[in-house]
């Protein structure tokens, strides 16, 4: 089957059978987090307490919210005061590919269109940030408001969650264009897995700390929650600094910042940097965000399981990400990628994995 791009490429997410069982299992998921999460127990491995019916699942009132939502931010995202940016070039820039056979299935999960447009409006670049990662954001502010409405004013755990992820979410934005240069823009098309992971996946699970916050108030210290910002400093540091050199050095490898560092020649002609960051493990950004993951967690203490579920959730998307992109840059650099894992023997946790 023809990839995106055009090229033929091995199947992922374990073909059509791994898509059509995601597509279940993916959107099953959230609702049972979303069911626990309220309930007493708050067990994420337990049944969950109730099922809803249709008539509260469905309601135009809230179609009609989320829709003004994504038509807000689509008509910010059309505001003619806006940077433009160039994207990666495609490799098939002259010629347009129908491939006969696909798998719908398979191609409805990881979409058909690399960048779908109508005009300038890229469907898949809107979803990535806006609607979602905002989104996030505003749920979490919801929960920190309506706990202030029940207890008086928000706990310490709470302000920690909202003010880390709020400082994700922001940082995301304010490197807006680094966006253009990940997996999801360059190698991915847009279907479900980005469709339905932007726009449901992230707000409503990447909220689930605050919201269990607000259903299972836990005390916190001022110590512990100093040693928590700590931690989410130092996974912010990691991420950051990786995530800003890479960027900085496929801008412009001459750049002072990055000039000094050692690199590896490729076939391409582009060059593999192999000090600095990259050079301590093959994905530091990787690693700097889980850390912020665990210090998102703590503040939700250690008597559930379910405040860890992004954790968790994360760690196996890191892992299999990470060897997706393994494969794609051995794909890409052949030779000088072998030599990259022999002087960077491990992926993302330095001597361990
Ligand atoms: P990365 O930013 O890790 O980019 C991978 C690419 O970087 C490779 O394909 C290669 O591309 C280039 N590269 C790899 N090694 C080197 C090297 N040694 N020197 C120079 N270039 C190198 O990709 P992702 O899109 O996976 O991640 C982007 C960020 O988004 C990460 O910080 C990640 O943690 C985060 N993320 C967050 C998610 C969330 O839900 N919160 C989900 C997914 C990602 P090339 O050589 O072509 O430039």
């Amino acid at each position: 089957m023809a990839s995106p791009q055009g090229s033929r490429a091995p199947l992922e997410f374990g073909g059509p059978l791994g898509a059509a069982a995601l597509m279940l299992l993916l959107p099953a998921t959230m609702f049972h987090l979303l069911l626990v999460v309220r309930s007493g127990p708050a067990r994420l491995l337990g049944p969950p307490p109730y099922l809803p019916g249709l008539q509260v699942l469905w309601s135009p009132r809230m179609l009609l919210l989320w829709l003004t939502w994504l038509g807000l931010q689509a008509a910010l995202y059309l505001l003619p005061a806006r940077k433009v940016a160039e994207g990666q070039e495609l490799k098939d820039k002259s010629r347009l590919l129908y491939p006969i056979n696909g798998n719908p299935i398979y191609d409805f999960f990881l979409g058909r269109e690399l960048n779908p447009r109508v005009w300038s409006f890229d469907f898949k670049y809107f979803c990535e940030l806006r609607p979602g990662l905002i989104g996030w954001v505003l749920i979490n502010l919801a929960m920190l408001m309506q706990e202030a409405e029940l207890r008086g004013s928000p706990s310490l755990a709470m302000w920690l969650v909202n003010g880390f992820q709020l400082l994700y979410v922001g940082d995301a934005l304010w490197h807006e264009e680094a966006v253009l240069t990940t997996m999801d823009i360059t190698h991915d098309g847009f279907g479900f897995m980005l469709a339905f992971g932007d726009l449901a996946w992230v707000p409503f699970t990447y909220s689930l700390q605050a919201q269990f916050l607000l259903h299972h108030p836990q005390p916190l210290g001022v110590p512990v929650a100093s040693v928590i910002c700590l931690i989410n400093a130092v996974g912010y540091y990691i991420f950051r600094g990786a995530n800003s050199q890479k960027n900085t050095f496929r801008k412009n490898p001459s750049d002072p910042r990055v000039a000094d560092l050692e690199t590896i020649p490729t076939a391409t002609g582009r060059q593999l940097l192999v000090s600095g960051w990259w050079g301590m493990v093959r994905h530091p950004n990787y690693l700097g965000d889980l850390i912020m993951a665990l210090a998102w967690s703590l503040p939700c203490g250690v008597s559930h399981l379910l405040p860890y579920f992004y954790l968790l959730y994360f760690t196996a998307l890191l892992v299999h990400r990470e060897a997706r992109d393994e494969q794609q840059c051995l794909q890409k650099y052949g030779l000088a990628w072998h030599e990259y894992c022999r002087r960077v023997p491990y992926r993302i946790l330095p001597y361990i994995y």
